[in-house]
């Protein structure tokens, strides 16, 4: 068949411009050829030399291939992990570590890092034997090494130590056990501004050999990278100074490859492209690049070893996109020879810098707050979401009590224990869950996860109140008091007094409550036959003895309190007064579905008395005369009290009811005490004049330094007089209502707020509501706040240690995180405010504190969220309102003294509340078998400057005791010294076999741990400064000396 003319044609264009382009292409080839020796020609295909190792003149690039994967964020964790919701966020992590394992199957000289154990257990848990081998030889040959290694990658400013310890120690458990590994390195690339407890704690008392981290303050990072400040050593505790320190580094390009340098499936950076015969063929190109970037890097830090973080958030998910590029990366950079490059870990980088021989900057305190550009400081996340920051630390507590009582009637692996509150806890210290950053639908999820976990904690306790309060001569509980639960259950000596539901027997079972904040109580609230009695346990997780007043919802005005050996005590009964009736009622339909019939209710009061690690009981029951009864108190109403008394405080009043006057009587100190609220306007982004940041979950910035009063009306007082407690119940607005309270024998005024629904228009960018406590304090520009609970920084207004601070957010830019406390100091005077969770504060004028205690935003502050932080309540899915929060804060007014006495002090108590049990007695004079009990040998208690932060059962029975020294150095005359405790006395009569002092994540031996050494630059004054360590134990030991701000983290074998 001949071809036409025409399609000759065609044909014969089409051959001569294949000719044209074939010159093009030799020409071009030929350019390359003559542009550089020696030329730069691949291997055969996948054969590239990846091998490497560090050289002693040269610039060395350590490769650090890695993942950040988010313990939930936009996603949930689960969603995260297994890949579904992918609309929101291509993410899937368990296809990540399958696709790396086989990257690294692939080519052994391949190293990679990975973070998260949340997720790394659970795809370890589903690997085959055979898997898990070569899995193992991995982690053995260190081609996949564990950094950090705590369940998540936790928040710095809203997480309390104890919460941060746990979690960390949680990972580190999982990676002892199933690869016998230590992490070395901490790895806190993501969360919004560093603490000081971090770097020490977390960081040298751990064990690791450094700490990295992305975020710093933009002013920070600019002085750092022009003075080779990016890598120091950082000392964060004042007390235990250069016995712990870390050495520090701020990564070079956040936490991200330099730039255009990634090769995720998902970038767009271009692809290293080496056959010649490629029309895009780029190698010279990319390799002048690469050596480029790292010059550059390397001009900003010391020693001849730099890191390149080759990762992103939830890369690696196809791991052969970037290790395919890693690995020609590797080859050609080589060959190129300026610049020696090789697969490496931070621990590696870390030796690296130690062997160097060079000297290092100090870094004292923290890097907070943070901002990325001038309008941007992310101090907001301090306060997002304080509903949920109030639950994360009411169950840190609640999960300290359950561990107790779990290792009093022994662990049981099968059934209800406190793993699943563990584990949700865990998960809750992410640095998008406690900080109140991620989606609301994670919000929601992260919710769930805790009142599962702490409705199995529940169980765990109830069972053991039951069995423990059980009548003593059939337990004989004084010596068996830690025989477990399941041996009993064996033993027919037992069977008699265990509760229905595990033996079928007889034995009271107990209820809880958690919603007592609105004043919720079921069991407490029932109305009480004639005859009957209602038993409250009260269990006192601290290793002091206690006496403190309890308030417990009732529906009766005729009830009688007794003590566990019969006698009637004094008790007040308040009407529950109408804001928290409405809240009760909008609160209890949304959260259990049930309305709360009950109007009629009252708080009595009452002043318990509790021994240390143990309980006691009280029994209320009806009263028929006035002998004994509960006095009930009545709202004085649109009245305020001139002056309200306790034994040690005494409040004054301006005519108006505004709190005017604060006396410490033991003292006589007397200072003026003002408390407001107010509101800031969230800036919209728009209309300011530096367009571009909003306020949203994560920064905050006001539109201008003016704060609204929410005050505007009439403020409206309602007074209660009472023999326990005084009460001004004040109504700022309809949105803003505040209880203060005054115990009759209290140092201190509490401080119960109750802010929303937030009103706010569709106009609106959103309200930031604050409450200011104006004293007379001096206090010349300082404040104290603490550091994740534990230790007490030095905070001054528009002013940075570090550098010459623009202060260009006279607000938000003073703003810093608060867990325990902030307090004021003037001469021989200190204001104090201690916080029930965490919450961002400060103390913009001279005499002030202010804390922000709501946040209700319309915009999102393009951080990532995507999602305004809207906060509402939904009876059902269409009646919605704005989130009413509620919280407590403690108002303190010492000589210097008294006063780290009292926060440390009170501090502990706010943290652990007494945990309450509920039970009915048939009987209204009837008894328990137990009433009281402690855990501790007879009479004693431990030192007031110790707290009790850990005990728990291990799987063998063994018990991780977790000893905190409360004081730092110089902070209380008398407490801040080294203290004895007697181990044996703590577990009363069960007789411990052995004791042996481990790091604070509890995987290694104190005594086998070996700090790198680092040598400090010349000019810096004096680091070593003095600090005191208790000894090491020593086998046989049943003593510790604990010095100011240690915690001695102690493995417990009984016999
Ligand atoms: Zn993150």
């Amino acid at each position: 068949m001949a071809i036409g003319a025409r399609a000759a044609r065609r044909c014969a264009a089409a051959l001569l411009l294949l000719f044209v382009l074939t010159l093009l292409r030799d020409a071009a080839r030929l350019d390359r050829f003559l542009g550089r020796s020696p030329p730069l020609l691949p291997l055969a295909p996948g054969i590239y030399n990846t091998s490497g190792a560090p050289l002693p003149h040269k610039i060395n690039v350590h490769i650090v291939p890695h993942t950040h994967d988010d313990v939930g964020w936009l996603k949930t964790v689960d969603q995260y992990y297994v890949g579904s919701n992918n609309s929101i966020q291509i993410a899937a992590v368990q296809y990540i570590i399958d696709s790396v394992i086989q990257s690294l199957e692939d080519n052994p000289d391949r190293k990679f890092i990975y973070v998260e154990q949340a997720f790394f257990q659970r795809w370890w848990r589903e690997q085959t034997p055979a898997k898990q081998k070569i899995v193992h030889q991995m982690v053995e040959s260190g081609q996949l090494e564990f950094v950090n290694g705590a369940w998540c990658m936790h928040d710095e400013a809203g997480a309390s130590y104890i919460d941060m310890i746990d979690q960390t120690t949680l990972g580190h458990r999982f990676i002892k056990s199933q690869f016998n590994k230590m992490p070395r390195i901490g790895w806190q690339i993501d969360p919004f501004g560093h603490s000081a407890v971090q770097a020490y704690l977390l960081g040298a008392e751990v064990g690791f050999d450094g700490l990295f981290f992305a975020r710093a303050d933009y002013q920070d990072i600019a002085k750092r990278r022009a003075t080779r400040g990016m890598e120091f050593v950082w000392q964060g505790s004042r007390t235990l100074s250069s016995s712990s320190q870390i050495f520090g580094g701020i990564l070079a390009n956040h936490y991200s490859p330099p730039e255009g340098m990634n090769f995720d499936f998902k970038s767009n950076d271009p692809l290293i492209q080496d056959n010649p015969l490629l029309y895009d063929y780029n190698l010279q190109e990319r390799i002048d690049l690469f050596v480029k970037r790292a010059q550059e890097q390397s001009e900003q830090f010391r020693s001849n070893h730099i890191m390149w973080t080759m990762g992103q958030d939830f890369n690696y998910e196809q791991a052969n996109t970037w290790f395919k590029q890693l690995d020609k990366l590797v080859h050609y950079m080589n060959k190129d020879g300026r610049i020696n490059v090789f697969y490496s870990t931070p621990s590696i980088y870390v030796d690296s810098k130690n062997t160097a021989n060079i000297t290092w900057p100090l870094k004292t305190e923290d890097f907070f707050p943070y901002a990325n550009c001038s309008h941007c400081y992310w101090t907001g996340y301090f306060s997002s979401r304080l509903a949920l920051k109030g639950y994360v630390r009411r169950l840190s507590a609640y999960l300290m009590a359950a561990r107790q009582l779990e290792f009093a009637v022994g662990r049981n692996f099968s059934a209800d224990n406190t793993d699943s509150l563990e584990d949700a806890l865990a998960i809750l210290q992410h640095h998008d869950a406690v900080t109140g950053t991620e989606q609301q639908h994670v919000a929601n999820d992260y919710a769930k996860r805790l009142a599962t976990g702490a409705s199995k904690a529940a169980k765990v306790m109830e069972v053991a109140i039951s069995v423990l309060t059980a009548s003593s001569s059939a337990l004989n509980t004084a010596t068996n008091w830690f025989v477990p639960i399941w041996e009993r259950l064996t033993s027919s000596k037992y069977l008699s007094v265990l509760p229905k539901g595990i033996s079928g027997r007889s034995a009271l079972s107990f209820d809880q409550c958690l919603l007592l904040n609105i004043s919720y109580c079921p069991p407490s609230e029932a109305q009480l036959e004639d005859g009957t009695s209602l038993v409250v346990v009260l269990y006192n997780t601290l290793g002091w003895s206690r006496k403190e007043m309890v308030r417990i919802p009732v529906s009766s005005t005729r009830l009688q309190v007794r003590d566990s050996t019969g006698n009637a005590i004094p008790s007040q009964l308040i009407p529950l007064d109408s804001v928290t009736k409405k809240l009760k009622e909008i609160y209890v339909k949304a959260y259990t579905g049930n309305s709360s019939s009950n109007d009629d209710v009252y708080t009595l009061v009452f002043k318990a008395s509790v021994p240390p690690l143990g309980f006691n009981s009280y029994f209320i029951s009806a009263s028929n005369g006035a002998h004994g009864c509960a006095s009930l108190s009545s709202f004085k109403n649109h009245e305020s009290p001139r002056e309200v008394f306790s034994s040690k405080t005494k409040l004054k009043f301006s005519s108006s009811g505004q709190l005017q006057q604060f006396t410490d009587r033991k003292s006589g100190i007397v200072s003026a005490v003002k408390l407001s609220y107010c509101w800031y306007n969230s800036s919209d982004g728009v209309t300011e004049e530096a367009r571009g940041q909003s306020s949203g979950a994560y920064v905050f910035r006001p539109n201008s330094s003016s704060c609204y009063p929410v005050d505007s009306k009439e403020m409206v007082s309602s007074y209660i007089k009472g023999s326990l407690v005084e009460e001004v119940h004040q109504t700022f607005s309809s949105w803003v209502f505040q209880v203060l309270r005054l115990y009759k024998d209290a140092q201190y005024a509490e401080i119960e707020y109750t802010i929303g629904p937030v009103p706010v228009n569709s106009s609106d960018a959103g309200k930031e509501i604050v409450t200011r406590i104006s004293t007379d304090l001096e206090s010349e520009k300082i404040f104290y706040t603490d550091s994740n609970g534990r230790d007490f920084l030095k905070r001054v207004r528009d002013f940075r240690s570090d550098w010459e601070l623009n202060a260009t957010e006279p607000i938000s830019g003073n703003y810093y995180p608060i867990n325990l406390g902030i307090y004021l100091q003037e001469n021989n005077t200190e204001f104090s405010v201690l916080v029930d969770r965490a919450i961002g504060g400060s103390s913009l004028k001279d005499g002030d504190v202010e804390l922000m205690v709501q946040r209700r935003l319309l915009h999102d502050d393009h951080r990532g969220v995507q999602e305004a932080l809207n906060e509402t309540i939904c009876i059902d899915s269409n009646e919605c309102e704005g989130l009413t929060v509620r919280g407590k804060f403690l108002l303190g007014l010492h000589s210097t003294q008294e006063s780290a006495r009292w926060r440390r002090n009170q501090g502990q108590r706010l943290y652990s509340p007494l945990e309450m049990f509920f039970s009915k007695l048939s009987s209204s004079t009837g008894k328990i078998g137990n009433p009281t009990f402690s855990a501790t040998e007879s009479g004693y208690e431990l030192p007031q400057n110790i707290a009790i932060i850990t005990l728990q059962e291990m799987q063998n029975g063994d018990v991780l005791l977790r000893l905190a020294h409360l004081y730092e150095a110089g902070e209380d005359i008398e407490l801040s010294t080294v203290v004895r405790v007697d181990l044996q006395k703590i577990f009363g009569l069960r007789q411990v076999a052995s004791v042996v002092e481990l790091n604070l994540s509890a995987n290694q031996e104190r005594a086998s741990m070996k700090p790198l050494q680092w040598q400090l630059d010349p000019n810096v004054e004096d680091a070593a400064a003095v600090h005191v360590r208790g000894p090491l134990l020593k086998p046989g030991d049943r003593h510790i000396d604990i010095a100011p701000m240690e915690i001695r983290t102690l493995l417990v074998t009984f016999g």
